[in-house]
């Protein structure tokens, strides 16, 4: 199947062209014309597949065909970061197209507010917004949900994670009971099943997620002790210095913080990224990954989900997630579309058995590498074996040398994932033609957006 195929309009059929967009993925083909026909659908599909095209495409679509003012579809999504990502595919996709969209999310100053309170207002044709900040607005009287014919929730596994449930309810008791709903969810639990049971009607479903990371992620492990974790995570980044983006992930924000000041310490260009900074400042440190002035960001889990950076060649689990998709999630930051990447994780003796649960989930065991041998003795592997609270300061278990192995035989790694062939690795920015946007484009300007930073 080509793009040809779907039969897009000629506006949208040229900025896909122009973005270098040849084959859809196995989510495109199997989603767009399910939505094109107007169905409900349930789809299980992770970042990474291209879902955010399978949706944002038809949807787009349907708006040009409607030559309409108002609002059209609304999407939901969990995080601002996700928005803003969301936000700025659909500008390139529908950059000749007069398809306006907005971004609402919080976390900004009274300033964006208004901005967004005169978008909205206004009417833009796409509104992608997170729950919270919607539901300020929708307090407020002026938002006009009278014409949404399609709403999507995308990652609605991590919305529901993220207790936004009854803000979900809330926000659907706005819309027309006659609409298109699409809910795109990397998992499928049955919390999942009861929402979709809720408010879709007679789903089409499609189920691409693999929950495993992309064929293209070598991954490896490391077990380790805490205290040799940052001069593991040292030798890693001296040995990896040749590449342009590296992520590290830690579970907990103290810990990125702290790792953070002592990257810098030793000279590293390094930023964090974690749910205590200001928006502007989460922004800037996103900014400067993706345009690759900066190297190295430590992250929490709020940036694996559905972040979108080109070509990062390594992501360094600094600790094990606690759930085991979050595993599958981080590691999708690196080898997006067709790239290649290394994905490493340092478990310690506590991440053991949550990294044997990893492993079961992804079907495969992930390769023990050695750990250098001036860093001292390692801790023995035993994913059955569940450590609570290590005791007292005794660092050593003297059963067993570095890590090298632990009796595994390598990790093959049966995943799936999008294996499309998208020259430069997927990216929607870097593609656009015309560069920045003209004045008075189809942006209805609101929203405090990051502006789009060239791509290296
Ligand atoms: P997503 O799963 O939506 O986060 O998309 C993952 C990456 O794949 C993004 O960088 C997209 O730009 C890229 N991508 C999505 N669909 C295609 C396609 N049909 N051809 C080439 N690249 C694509």
């Amino acid at each position: 199947m080509t793009f040809e195929d779907l039969k897009f309009e000629p506006e949208l059929a040229e900025g896909l062209d122009a973005m270098g967009f040849k084959k859809p993925t196995p989510i495109q083909q199997q989603a767009i014309p399910v939505i094109m026909e107007n169905k409900d659908l349930i789809a299980c599909a992770q970042t990474g597949t291209g879902k955010t095209a399978a949706f944002v495409l038809p949807t787009i679509n349907k708006i040009i065909q409607a030559q309409t003012d108002q609002t059209y579809a609304l999407i939901i999504v969990p995080t601002r970061e996700l928005a803003i990502q969301i936000d700025e595919a659909i500008q390139g996709f529908a950059y000749f197209a007069p398809v306006s969209c907005i971004a609402i999310f919080g976390g900004n100053n009274g300033i964006s507010f208004e901005q967004e309170k005169k978008a909205l207002s206004q009417g833009a044709n796409i509104i992608i917004a997170t729950p919270g900040r919607l539901i300020a607005h929708l307090n407020m009287g002026y938002v006009k949900f009278d014409h949404v014919k399609h709403l999507i929730l995308d990652e609605a596994d991590r919305m529901l994670d993220m207790g936004f449930s009854d803000d979900l309810n809330k926000i659907i008791s706005f819309l027309p009971k006659q609409r298109q709903t699409l809910l795109f969810s990397a998992t499928m639990p049955p919390k999942i099943r009861d929402l979709a049971k809720k408010i879709l009607v007679e789903p089409e479903q499609i189920n691409i997620s693999i929950s495993k990371p992309a064929a293209g992620v070598t991954q490896g492990a490391y077990v380790v002790y805490d205290a040799q974790k940052p001069a593991l995570l040292k030798n890693l980044l001296n040995e990896h210095k040749g590449l342009a983006s590296i992520i590290v992930f830690c579970s907990r924000k103290e810990a990125v913080k702290n790792l953070e000041r002592e990257l810098k310490r030793s000279g590293y260009n390094v930023a964090a990224i974690h749910s205590d900074l200001e928006q502007e400042e989460r922004n800037e440190t996103l900014r400067n990954f993706k345009n690759k002035t900066l190297q190295i960001m430590v992250a929490t889990d709020i940036m694996s989900r559905g972040i979108d950076v080109d070509s990062i060649g390594l992501v360094v689990n600094y600790d094990v997630p606690n759930d085991a998709e979050d595993y599958v999630h981080r590691v999708g930051r690196t080898a997006r579309a067709e790239t290649k990447g290394t994905a490493l994780t340092f478990i310690n003796p506590e991440g053991q058995f949550k990294f044997g649960k990893i492993e079961e989930l992804i079907e495969a065991v992930v390769n023990k590498l050695p750990v250098p041998a001036e860093l001292g003795e390692t801790p023995e592997y035993n994913p059955k074996k569940r450590i609570g609270q290590i005791p007292g300061k005794k660092p050593f278990n003297h059963g067993q040398k570095r890590a090298g192995g632990g009796g595994h035989k390598g990790g093959g790694n049966k995943g799936g994932g999008y294996k499309g062939n998208n020259p430069k690795g997927g990216g929607y920015k870097g593609n656009n033609p015309k560069g920045p946007r003209p004045e008075g484009g189809n942006n209805n300007g609101g929203g405090g957006q990051a502006p789009t930073p060239p791509t290296a």
